[in-house]
């Protein structure tokens, strides 16, 4: 069993393909959230996303802010300003996609009869849409808020995974690199970083091979063309913050 784990997009289509380029043929895939915002791509990314087999796939906030469950204004002028963009070339089947997307998925034990079961959720399981799990006491509090023995994040754009042995000490950070297998254990928090706007100074896209027979998951990284992407979202006048990111993965 082979299970591509995706967070992130952004509307990057050059880096989504890469990805799927890259993972070969899988089994499922989970996606986390955040498939539109700053890239120029958003329908292509939807479509593309939503043909790949046995798909689970939950919200983001900027998915959100599109569809306008949130406020706008509660993101930074440039995020602001592609959400708006993104509305305005959003099709209706994509908005309808976005719209059918729920906050939070957790399997049960029929899912593939999975040995362990797991919660999807884009920020944090305390707050689905908007919490950003980036130390370990946040982290920490967080596993009370889901009974399966994983949770899957997205949000940070950064790769982590947050070990928690027992109810009383914290939970333990590992920072995994480019290729590196990492053996879960009950529970885990995992983040396997973003597919089209990274931020771990590392610009290729990030996913996760998740093999659920094994308890490993497998921290992988696809270069892509990044020059390409930022011409064309020169063209389409998208935040020149969004684009000179991509080249340093911040
Ligand atoms: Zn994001």
């Amino acid at each position: 069993m082979k299970i591509l784990v995706i967070s992130d997009i952004h509307a990057n289509l050059n880096a989504l393909e890469a990805v799927l380029a890259d993972a070969g043929e899988c089994d499922a895939t989970w996606c986390l959230g955040d498939l539109v915002g700053y890239g120029p791509d958003p329908n292509e990314c939807i479509a593309r996303v939503h043909r790949l087999p046995n798909l689970l796939c939950v919200i983001g906030n900027h998915d959100s802010a599109v569809l306008g469950q949130i406020d706008p204004n509660a993101f930074n002028s440039e995020a602001r300003q592609a959400i708006e963009w993104t509305r305005k070339i959003l099709t209706a089947s994509s908005w309808e996609f976005l719209g059918s997307l729920p906050e939070r998925v957790s399997t049960d034990p029929g899912y593939f009869n999975l040995p362990r079961q797991i919660t999807l959720v884009h920020g944090s399981p305390r707050q689905p849409v908007w919490e950003y799990l980036l130390d370990t006491y946040t982290a920490t509090h967080n596993f009370e808020y889901f009974d399966t023995d994983y949770c899957f994040v997205g949000h940070t754009h950064l790769p982590i995974i947050f070990h928690h042995s027992d109810g009383r000490s914290p939970a333990r950070p590992t920072i995994p690199d480019s290729g590196q297998r990492v053996s879960l254990s009950p529970r885990a928090i995992i983040n396997p970083g973003s597919v089209g706007q990274p931020r771990d100074r590392d610009p290729r896209a990030a996913f996760i091979i998740y093999n659920p027979n094994e308890d490993v998951v497998e921290y992988r990284r696809a270069a892509y063309d990044i020059a390409g992407m930022q011409s064309r979202m020169r063209k389409l006048a998208l935040p020149e913050r969004h684009i000179v990111r991509l080249e340093g993965g911040w």
